[in-house]
């Protein structure tokens, strides 16, 4: 338990209050309807867009940036309050997802290296969850080995050209606006010669791809660029920088991928739905013992991470640094979200393998999907592996063996 803070319960009991006002009930734990596709103001059901006008203009889709960019200029502990007092009763921030990789990643990315007037440009209509952003990192030729993309930027005196093909990018074929890593200068040395650059993607030279992911949705795309164009000052950071402003951009997409168990946490209680699903002793003991066994150590695994954010937080006193730690947090999540859908769908047996049909619950098709859907955790924002090769370059101080130039 946090010990008790005068100014921090007060800004408790105002959040309560302004919740209590603000958010509308229909919405109840309906978080999941803001989803890929629901990008816009034009897309969302009435009482999704008031909701999120209202928290656009309170500052709190983004509550820890400044307010002269659409935050509220709060701190991560009254971030942290928000959060709880939104999850008592049922509401929810949509406009990280929103706005795409922007509040997440872009955005924390600008307000470190960007101009004063790309920040006033950008963040406000990021922080509203107006404009969907999307990243374009990974190529064909260029995916863990990242330094050896080869879409190019040509300085055109007034702008960029850009000429080339991304793959993977997430929500391509819906976003406003795109961040990418571009090579600036081709004779420099592959890490040297990259640059980080913005643009919006309602151009003609862009074109985007959607492909198909196991679980049947289409989240990302092929984008290919065909003298597509930047504006000059859409530079993020120095010229041929791109490549450190690239991996600190990556730390901030893993920070939010960290979350306490990942996208397939929550929910109820896993040991709850095995003993409906397996049945109990007449002690009221789950059934299967090797079963019992591997609920155990995983729930212990659940409760490990989240103590180790906690400790984490604590040790920060709430002004969490992103670091390499994030890849530490970013591959136990990643176990414990696959760990616990792995679980849940063999604990319902048939059930838990339907792909549709009435014989089949909304819950149990959720979780198959939910199974396939989070096996990506280990690829995107940087594979499992290359988390554990950061682990031990940047935290373990072991020497680096690979993706050297
Ligand atoms: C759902 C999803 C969404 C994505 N969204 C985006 C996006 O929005 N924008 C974007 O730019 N990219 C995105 N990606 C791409 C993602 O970042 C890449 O897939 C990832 O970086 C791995 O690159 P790759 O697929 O080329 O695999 P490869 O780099 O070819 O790796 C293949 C295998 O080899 C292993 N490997 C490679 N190098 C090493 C090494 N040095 N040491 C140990 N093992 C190694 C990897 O761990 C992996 O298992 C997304 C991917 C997924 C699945």
């Amino acid at each position: 338990m946090t010990d008790s803070n005068p100014k921090l319960d007060k800004f408790r009991a105002e959040t309560k209050a302004w919740l209590d006002e603000n958010f509308p009930k229909s919405l109840n734990g309906k978080a999941s309807e803001i989803s890929h596709g629901k990008n816009n103001s034009g897309k969302l059901n009435k009482d999704n867009e008031s909701w999120r006008k209202n928290l656009a203009t309170q500052g709190w889709g983004a509550p820890t940036w400044p307010v002269a960019y659409g935050g509220a200029g709060l701190s991560q502990k009254q971030a942290q309050i928000i959060n709880e007092e939104m999850a008592q009763i049922g509401a929810f921030n949509p406009i990280p997802t929103l706005a795409g990789m922007g509040v997440t990643m872009v955005g924390p990315t600008i307000l470190e290296y960007g101009t004063e007037s790309q920040k006033r440009r950008h963040l406000p209509m990021m922080a509203s969850g107006e404009n969907f952003w999307c990243l374009g990192y990974s190529e064909p030729g260029a995916g863990s080995d990242l330094a050896s993309l080869s879409t190019k930027a040509e300085d055109k005196g007034d702008h960029w050209l850009i000429n080339g093909q991304k793959v993977w990018t997430s929500g391509a074929d819906i976003a406003q606006w795109c961040g990418a890593l571009v090579r600036t200068d081709p004779s420099a040395k592959k890490r040297n010669g990259i640059s980080f650059v913005m643009f919006p993607m309602d151009q003609p030279g862009i074109r985007t791809r959607p492909l198909k992911l196991i679980t049947g949705d289409s989240p990302f795309c092929e984008m290919f660029f065909d003298d597509a164009k930047a504006d000059k000052d859409e530079l993020l950071g120095d010229l041929n920088d791109g490549w450190s402003l690239g991996k600190r951009l990556l730390q901030h997409e893993r920070q939010s991928q960290t979350g306490e168990g990942g996208p397939a946490s929550g929910g109820e209680f896993l040991g709850d739905i095995a003993k409906r699903y397996v049945g109990t002793t007449e002690d009221g003991i789950l059934e299967d013992a090797d079963l019992r066994m591997r609920l155990v150590n995983h729930l212990m695994d659940e409760q490990a991470h989240k103590l180790t954010i906690s400790r984490i937080m604590a040790e920060a006193k709430g002004n969490v640094e992103v670091t390499a730690v994030a890849s530490i947090l970013k591959n136990s999540a990643t176990d414990v979200a696959q760990s616990r859908t792995e679980l849940l769908v063999e604990l319902m047996g048939s059930q838990g393998l339907g792909w549709e049909g009435n014989e089949y619950s909304q819950d149990e098709l959720t979780s198959v999907r939910m199974w396939l859907g989070v096996k990506a955790m280990s690829i995107y924002g940087g594979s499992y592996e290359v988390q554990k090769n950061i682990i031990s370059k940047n935290i373990l101080g072991l020497p680096e063996t690979t993706q050297k130039g």
